[in-house]
């Protein structure tokens, strides 16, 4: 699992000096994508747990308010990053 700061300077590379990359280079640019891909799953599937959470009496999205019965507002950033295909 990567850090914030590895992520960042992962989403910088090629721009900036890899002597100041947090990342590990172990196995190459190939094993930091694959890296960056598991950690990039990682937090799809928490926030696929977090979709819709108890908010008083009601389950809702967190970001746009609605019920798993309504689904999401056509806008809903939460299900942009979850959506499949
Ligand atoms: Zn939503």
């Amino acid at each position: 699992m990567l850090t914030k700061k590895m992520l960042e300077d992962a989403a910088r590379c090629k721009v900036m000096e890899c002597i100041r990359c947090t990342m590990k280079h172990d196995n190459g640019q190939d094993g930091c994508l694959a890296e960056v891909a598991q950690t990039a799953l990682a937090y799809r599937a928490m926030m696929e747990r977090l979709e819709y959470v108890t908010a008083g009496s009601l389950i809702t999205c967190p970001v746009c308010g609605l019920s798993p019965a309504l689904g999401h507002m056509k806008n809903c950033e939460l299900a942009a990053l979850l959506k499949e295909v």
